[in-house]
Formats: C-alpha cells, sequence, structure tokens
C-alpha cells in the first residue's frame, strides 16, 4: 500500500530556486501541450508520449532548449505522464457521452503547483533535510516517515510556500482495527453533516461558518486593491493563506471522523452523491462542506482496516419511503424535517430514516406474524455504482 507523508519546507530565500524549477516544469508542459496540438492538427492522430519523450530528449540538444536537461529525465517523463492522463481521461469519458471533460490545455506558470522525482534527483541528506537540484532544503519533520520512498513530489501552494510529498510504499500492513461485527448507514445533509441509522448524528463544525466570514473579508479586501499593485498581490496570499487555513482544518476534522466510524463499523453503506446535483440545489455549501473528500477518506481509511464503503442507488436510498412500513410520501420536500406516517402513524424523522432506507436499501413491512418480511433487496453493486 501506497502512504502519502507531507512536510512543509521552511521558507527561505534560497526557496526562489524550487519556484525557478516549478516554473520551467510549466514550460515544458505549455511546450508538450503545443506539440500535441500541432500534432493532432497535421494528422488528425493523438501524439504517442513515447514519440514525444524521445522528440524531447532530442530537443534538449537543440539551441534554446538547454534548460530542459536540467530538469531530469524522470520528472520530464512525469510532466509527459501528467498530459497522457489528462487525455485518457478525457476519451475515456468522452466515449461515455460525458462533454464536460477537455483535453489538458495551457497553464500560467503562476498556478503551476508541482514536479514529481522518482529514484533520482534527489537525495535525502538528514531525515529533515532533503537536496534537490544541488541546494539542501530543510522540512519540518511532523510525524515519522515509514516504509520505502518512491516518488519525491515538489508542491507549491497558492499561498507561495513549498510541501515535499513522499509516497511511500509501506507494504501490506495488518489491520489495525479490531472488527466489531457492526453495519451502518449513514444519511449526509447540510445542516448535520452525518446522521446514522440508529438515531445518532454529527453536527458540521463551527469551524465551517467562521471560515466563510473569513473569506468573505479577505476578498472585500482584495477587491478595494489597485490591479497590478504590490499590495493586491499581498491581498491575494492573504486571502488564500484563509483558504488555506480552512482546507486543513477540514481535513484534520475528517479524518478524525472517518477514523471513529471505522472503529465503530466493519461496514458502512452511503448514498451514491450526485455532487453535480446537490451543488445546483445547494449551491456553494455542498463544496465548502465537501462531502466527497470525506467520502475519500472514509473509503480509504474503512479499507486499509479491511472494512468496507458500499454505496446505495439513489433510486432506492429514497428518503420518501417509511423505513419501517414502505408508504411513499411524495409530497415530502427538504423542509420536512418530521412527518407522521398516514399508514401506520409513527413520527418519522426524515434523516434517520433516509440513513435506515441507505443501510438496508429497502423497506421492511411487517406481517402479522410479527416477523419481519423483507421486500426484494436492492443492492446496487458498488464495483458499478460510479465513484465521486
Ligand atoms: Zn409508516
Amino acid at each position: 500500500m501506497v502512504k502519502q507523508f507531507t512536510y512543509k519546507i521552511y521558507n527561505k530565500p534560497k526557496n526562489k530556486h524550487l519556484h525557478r524549477l516549478v516554473n520551467l516544469h510549466a514550460c515544458l508542459y505549455n511546450h508538450c501541450i503545443a506539440l500535441h496540438k500541432r500534432y493532432y492538427r497535421l494528422t488528425g492522430k493523438h501524439l504517442n508520449q513515447y514519440m514525444l519523450m524521445r522528440h524531447i530528449t532530442k530537443l534538449k540538444q537543440r539551441e534554446g532548449f538547454a534548460w530542459i536537461g536540467g530538469l531530469g529525465s524522470q520528472s520530464v517523463q512525469d510532466v509527459i505522464q501528467r498530459i497522457e492522463r489528462g487525455y485518457a481521461l478525457f476519451f475515456r469519458e468522452r466515449k461515455k457521452g460525458n462533454r464536460r471533460i477537455q483535453p489538458p490545455t495551457f497553464r500560467k506558470a503562476r498556478t503551476y503547483r508541482s514536479f514529481t522525482l522518482k529514484q533520482a534527483g534527489w537525495k535525502l541528506v538528514a531525515d529533515n533535510i532533503i537536496r534537490i537540484d544541488g541546494r539542501t532544503h530543510k522540512f519540518a519533520l511532523s510525524r515519522p516517515m515509514e516504509g520505502q520512498i518512491k516518488t519525491v513530489t515538489i508542491k507549491r501552494d497558492a499561498v507561495g510556500d513549498f510541501w515535499v510529498c513522499f509516497a511511500c510504499d509501506v507494504g501490506d500492513a495488518a489491520p489495525a482495527l479490531v472488527t466489531t461485527g457492526n453495519t451502518g448507514g449513514m444519511d449526509f445533509g447540510l445542516k448535520t453533516f452525518l446522521t446514522f441509522d440508529d438515531g445518532s448524528a454529527i453536527q458540521s463544525p463551527e469551524f465551517f461558518k467562521q471560515g466563510s466570514r473569513a473569506i468573505g473579508a479577505a476578498n472585500r479586501s482584495l477587491s478595494r486593491k489597485k490591479i497590478g499593485s504590490k499590495n493586491r498581490s499581498k491581498a491575494h496570499k492573504a486571502l488564500a493563506r484563509v483558504h488555506r487555513t480552512i482546507a486543513h482544518k477540514r481535513d484534520d476534522w475528517q479524518w478524525k471522523l472517518a477514523r471513529k466510524i471505522a472503529e465503530q463499523y466493519d461496514e458502512v453503506w452511503i448514498e451514491d452523491l450526485n455532487l453535480t446535483g446537490m451543488k445546483a440545489r445547494w449551491g456553494r455549501k455542498v463544496s465548502d462542506i465537501a462531502f466527497g473528500s470525506f467520502v475519500m477518506k472514509l473509503d480509504y481509511v474503512l479499507r486499509s482496516n479491511g472494512k468496507t464503503l458500499s454505496k446505495r442507488n439513489r433510486y432506492f436510498a429514497s428518503s420518501q419511503t417509511h423505513f419501517a412500513c414502505g408508504y411513499v410520501n411524495s409530497e415530502l420536500t427538504l423542509a420536512d424535517r418530521e412527518w407522521v406516517c398516514p399508514q401506520c402513524g409513527e413520527t418519522v424523522q426524515r434523516d434517520v430514516n433516509a440513513a435506515q432506507m441507505i443501510k438496508h436499501g429497502r423497506a421492511m413491512s411487517w406481517g402479522g406474524d410479527g416477523i419481519s418480511r423483507a421486500l426484494p433487496a436492492a443492492i446496487v453493486d458498488p464495483q458499478e455504482s460510479p465513484s465521486l
């Protein structure tokens, strides 16, 4: 299993060399994009990545392109592979009829983020010092690294700070969490982040709200600054820093929550969320709360402990159906938190009912003998449902 270890590189004047390296990779990236476009224009075909690699290797000898030689062949290869992955995704989605995914395109050097090295081009001089391109950079070793280093990525964030990211092979670690035999169903919401089928709930933390206020203030400050001024670029940085702080808080909170859920359950059922649809209905708030990134973390934590996350098709997870008796309340709106079931007279908590439906995928109907008789189950193979 591959585990990521990310550490912050200390801010030093010599980081300007890292800036230069990222910018040069951006140059190379744009050069390759231009070659792709020209090749397609001339031949009507996709430029093969191995052909492109051979071309770039020859290009190094030409005048004006010597700088490519300074980047190291593996990180050059990585740039070409990134573009290739972008095209592969584009072709795959196009085939499925999805026309929203665009092929990779030109990027501004200023917003270009990272480059990746494999075995060569870097060296760990000490536990917390890495040498890149002949210069040493110290980073904050916030937690010990494990396993064997496969790749090293240097990342520049929107604030302009640098991070070093080690992808390490940690082998097949034995599951750390004990099995509990519990299966749970969860429903996502805006106010209440998670509702479980047993009625317990996790509220959205207050810092989401505080964060959006801070972003608003930083945005207003930015808009008051003159375009192209030094103050404007400072305000830009301040805004990026606010975004970064919130993202870090959110990630921390989500990892801890995912871990807590994995300690309680062996199998977790969630609704197969349609994020684009949710964004259209609820707006920016959905991306603030970032269900998608939470689902990814939860899946990772569960899987690495030998547990599973399963997704229920939205049709069967309908919150309009009363779990206990199967009555369908077609007049239910988003505002109704609670409703009384006309068929069995029970008061239904909307979110808890939804979580129960997600867990079982069907309503229970009760026979006269008091033994529960399940309606035909509609189990969705988690492999088949599209991932987030
Ligand atoms: Zn009912």
